[in-house]
């Protein structure tokens, strides 16, 4: 008979389907009902041909059968949060999840995951606690703001400030500071959901104190800068300084509040990075209150951190938005240790993730790559030419972007001159097939690799899978 052309052959029922000793290891490994709903799936996928009478005996062989299950089951449990290479050269990368934490912070969330903890629980006088209490006091002092609250995000923080400060009535902004941030945070969408009314001043490219000050009235009731954290307005411009803005501010009792985007508490220019105005520069500077990210420059986890003037924020908190955006435990778990580091700024670089990713030497990365050229090269063979290569790495989430840190890693060529983008979609798709996926960058016709974000520890990771890169590469 020929296997293939079957006349009468018809589907197994499920409990005889499952009776063999491979299909009894599956179910100890997923549990009897997750491999029936396997196998179930399995019979609807192959029910048209039985009904046509073309179902082949191959198919439903007990060996078909099992590897069929095995192989819905690990699809259908595979998590989809995976762990990924980023070797895009931008550090702090929205995408692929931006800050990655140091080790204390993984630990103390791991306590507040698995052990009750006193999120909101005084343990001095056994009353209720405030979870901003667990944080609010480094804050301060990290600061030199008076007081501060935490929130699920930085658009969280500017839109809860706006609401809990000036809902319905008049914020007064540069127009060269109307900014949108990726994933749709613009200024004035965020001011119009907060209930406030944006009056824009100045033109894109200058902005002068004069402007802001004739254009504030009885219905003011918040003056605002904003770090044009994305882009850089270069040429003809000016812009009013913090200092000079609160000065106007503060001539007519208002407040100025300040979007710093990825504040940063310290100096980077201490470790040779682009120097950004810290928190306390804006503090000190005259701002009432200051927002910004967790999860850029600070290194921590996500989060929207408000600080400033006592009653401002005592004013905040007690907004109802307030609960809503609140933050976790987890994000509080994974925020006290990292700023606990900012106190013992000696061992910063070396502890504080981000920064140690941010001032890894050029000559490491070099070395890596050379260490890494002849592996990689057998690994996609005659297709793609590999070499050494300087790079430029970004710091990434719109924090300094018209700054680079100087870098290295491997550029990959297609050889063939001939449909170059083709081959080196086939190389990016070969590149995320692997277990643990490598995301690199598409530029002048060539892959690139940054090997910045590669820390030693990982390497051997990323070489165990050169042999799975190469059967990827020639099974597309
Ligand atoms: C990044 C950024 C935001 C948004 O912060 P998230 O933490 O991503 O919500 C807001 N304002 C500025 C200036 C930013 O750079």
């Amino acid at each position: 008979m020929n296997a293939r052309t079957p006349t009468s052959l018809r589907l197994p029922s499920v409990d005889r389907a499952l009776a063999t000793d491979a299909m009894r290891a599956l179910a100890a490994q997923y549990g009897h009902s997750a491999l029936a709903g396997a196998l179930r799936a399995e019979f609807d996928a192959l029910r048209p041909q039985a009904l046509a009478g073309e179902l082949a005996p191959d198919a439903i062989a007990d060996a078909a059968l099992h590897a069929a299950c095995e192989r819905r089951l690990a699809a259908r449990f595979a998590p989809r949060l995976r762990t990924v290479f980023n070797l895009t050269g931008t550090v702090l990368h929205t995408n692929l999840g931006r800050a990655l934490l140091p080790d204390e912070a993984v630990q103390s969330v791991l306590r507040a995951l698995t052990a009750p903890a006193n999120l909101e629980f005084d343990l001095a006088t056994g009353g209720r606690g405030d979870r901003d209490d667990l944080v609010d006091e480094v804050l301060c002092e990290l600061t030199g703001a008076e007081a501060a609250t935490v929130v699920n995000n930085n658009a969280a923080a500017v839109l809860l400030t706006l609401n809990a400060l000036a809902q319905d009535r008049e914020v007064i902004v540069s127009r060269g500071e109307l900014v949108e941030i990726g994933g749709a945070f613009r200024i004035p969408d965020i001011m119009a959901r907060a209930g406030a009314k944006l009056v824009e001043v100045g033109t894109t490219n200058r902005t002068h104190a004069k402007d802001y000050a004739e254009s504030i009235t009885e219905r003011t009731a918040l003056l605002m800068k904003v770090h044009t954290s994305n882009y850089a307005v270069s040429g003809f411009t000016k812009s009013v300084s913090e200092a000079e803005v609160a000065a106007i501010a503060h001539a007519k009792q208002l407040p100025l509040a300040v979007d710093l985007g990825s504040g940063t508490l310290v100096d980077m220019a201490q470790w040779g990075l682009p120097h950004e105005p810290t928190v306390r520069d804006t503090v000190n500077a005259g701002a009432d209150l200051v927002t910004f990210s967790g999860d850029k420059l600070l290194g921590g986890p996500q989060a929207g951190l408000i600080v400033g003037r006592k009653d401002l924020i005592a004013k905040i908190k007690k907004n109802p938005l307030k609960r809503a955006l609140r933050v976790g435990k987890l994000t509080l778990a994974a925020l006290e240790p990292v700023l606990r580091l900012y106190q013992q700024p000696e061992h910063l670089a070396q502890r504080l993730t981000t920064l140690r990713l941010f001032t890894r030497p050029q000559a490491a990365m070099q070395q890596q790559a050379q260490a890494l050229l002849a592996p990689l090269q057998a690994a996609v063979g005659v297709a793609f030419t590999v070499e050494v290569a300087a790079m430029s790495s970004q710091i990434g989430s719109g924090a300094l972007p018209v700054d680079v840190l100087p870098s290295a890693g491997l550029r990959l060529r297609p050889t063939a001159a001939r449909q170059t983008g083709r081959q080196l979609a086939r190389l990016e798709e070969a590149l995320r097939s692997l277990p643990r996926p490598v995301i690199g960058r598409v530029a002048d016709q060539a892959l690139w690799l940054d090997l910045r974000c590669l820390e030693a520890a990982d390497q051997p990771i990323f070489e165990s899978q050169l042999p799975a890169l190469s059967a990827a590469l020639a099974g597309a």
